[in-house]
């Protein structure tokens, strides 16, 4: 965790876009509308519970409308607050930007230890906190459009689709409130593992690149790197088994709430993700692995890629100084603070920050919202287009094998990848994959371009202020 005497989450986020805007030529009255968080709402309610009133404390931030809906998580954890809310909020204006997702910017967060209920008492109070939200627009297919974060899921956004459609019967566009859902309840295809897929894709695209790995004091490909994960959780899961088993790098630590697992060989992530289901915590004793009870020590071993994936702040200034990882790339929101990214720069690590990194769970969350308001099976026309044109090919190039005798047969598992390639699934990860590559062409552009521009950081946020300030501009702000 942080350490004292630095600046809040929140500040460090502004920081961050101060030293951005020193290099762009925005009006200061454009700057700080763009900085600061429109509104927040702080709720306080009580649900009956146990057989008595527990009061929660749950908040929603918009940070920017320049694109409405607003976008964001809403996340459940013990130390959400109103700080930590707004920089979240604002990092998803910046993200949704980058990766062109029309949005502005939005968070919200439950202060609520979910693992403490039983899933029909979640119900009660996610039921409750959506009701609140939903009462003041603040979800809303138009307006605000919430989503997974720390501690939610399908399940979670599953009940508020479900409370919003109830409190608006006659809004034909009421799943798109929030995205996210269940497949079988309007969601779609590979949302849950998006993040953690974009975290894989930013790495392939970063690793195309030869100057720029070298920048790292890397080189070559993904295949064989050390990786060390923070959080097993829906991202950190999805992101090291991707990573693992489709692009043979290896994953030689885990480190979680009570500890690390470490493996020089590779851990293999399904086998540890299955054991602990049945386990409370690392400390239990996984037996594929040595077991550290000093998690945060980990963050400071020996790898080429260490990928926090947890919270915020965990790489601070008390403990910058001692990461040996040569390239960061930041699979949660905030988790280097502002003096730490001081720090690490000076060092020469090279960080894939945030608002790139993850975006692609807000990425296949426009998917899905795009499909929800488009009433129709996501990608229907384009598969049937695509595949008759795959199926004409395939004839076409089996035709003129036989008639030029030239013997060409294709394989048939081609053929069947080839006919099959444009399933929801598939159409999914292509958006993302080209979704990921184009938005870090962009920010590479301006990285290699401007002399005074250090950082792939620095990079994202001036192509993220830049398209904000633009919006509103075109708006005649
Ligand atoms: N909570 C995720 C994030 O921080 C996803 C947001 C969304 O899909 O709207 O980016």
């Amino acid at each position: 965790m942080q350490t004292a005497g630095e600046p809040s989450f929140r500040d460090s986020v502004d920081l961050m876009f101060n030293r951005a805007v020193r290099l762009m030529d925005l009006s200061p009255g454009l700057e700080e509308k763009i900085r600061v968080c429109n509104s927040t709402y702080t709720v306080r309610f009580g649900v009956r519970l146990r057989g008595k009133m527990q009061t929660f404390t749950g908040y929603r931030s918009v940070h920017s409308e320049h694109m409405e809906p607003v976008k964001g998580g809403i996340r459940y954890a013990m130390n959400v607050d109103q700080d930590e809310v707004e920089a979240l909020a604002a990092l998803m204006t910046y993200k949704c930007a980058l990766v062109e997702t029309p949005f502005g910017g939005s968070k919200g967060g439950l202060c609520i230890d979910p693992r403490q209920w039983e899933e029909h008492e979640l119900e009660l109070i996610t039921r409750r906190f959506a009701y609140e939200l939903i009462k003041r627009d603040l979800i809303h297919p138009a307006q605000n459009v919430p989503a997974p974060d720390m501690g939610t899921g399908e399940r979670e956004m599953a009940w508020i689709a479900d409370q919003y459609a109830r409190m608006n019967t006659t809004d034909i566009n009421a799943k798109a409130c929030v995205t996210g859902k269940p497949p079988h309840a309007g969601g779609i295809q590979g949302r849950v593992e998006a993040t953690g897929r974009g975290v894989q894709y930013a790495l392939r695209e970063f690793f195309r690149h030869p100057e720029d790995v070298a920048i790292a004091n890397l080189s070559g490909g993904l295949a064989g790197k050390r990786i060390i994960v923070q959080g097993l959780g829906n991202v950190g899961y999805h992101a090291a088994k991707f990573l693992a088993e489709e692009d043979g790098a290896k994953i030689i630590a885990v480190i979680e709430r009570d500890g690390a697992v470490v493996n020089p060989d590779g851990v293999d992530i399904d086998d540890l993700k299955q054991w602990l289901v049945g386990h409370d915590g690392l400390s239990a004793g996984y037996p594929n692995g040595t077991h550290v009870p000093d998690g945060a020590s980990v963050l400071e071993a020996e790898c080429d890629i260490l990928i926090p994936a947890a919270m915020e702040g965990v790489i601070h200034k008390g403990n910058a100084d001692r990461i040996k990882a040569p390239l960061i790339i930041e699979a949660a929101n905030g988790p280097v603070t502002y003096s730490a990214d001081e720090i690490l720069r000076k060092k020469g690590v090279v960080i894939i920050p945030d608002m790139y990194a993850n975006a692609g769970g807000v990425t296949v969350s426009y998917f899905e919202w795009v499909k929800n308001l488009s009433h129709i099976r996501f990608g229907r026309m384009q598969r049937r287009a695509e595949e008759s044109r795959s199926r004409l090919l395939v004839e076409e190039l089996e035709r003129l094998s036989a008639d030029r005798g030239l013997g060409w047969t294709l394989a048939d598992d081609f053929k069947q990848r080839f006919l099959q390639g444009s399933d929801e699934l598939a159409l999914v990860r292509s958006g993302l994959d080209d979704t990921m590559r184009t938005a870090y062409q962009s920010m590479r552009a301006v990285w290699h371009s401007r002399d005074d521009v250090e950082d792939l950081r620095m990079a994202a946020y001036l192509v993220a202020i830049g398209r904000v300030a633009q919006s509103y501009r075109s708006k005649g702000l």
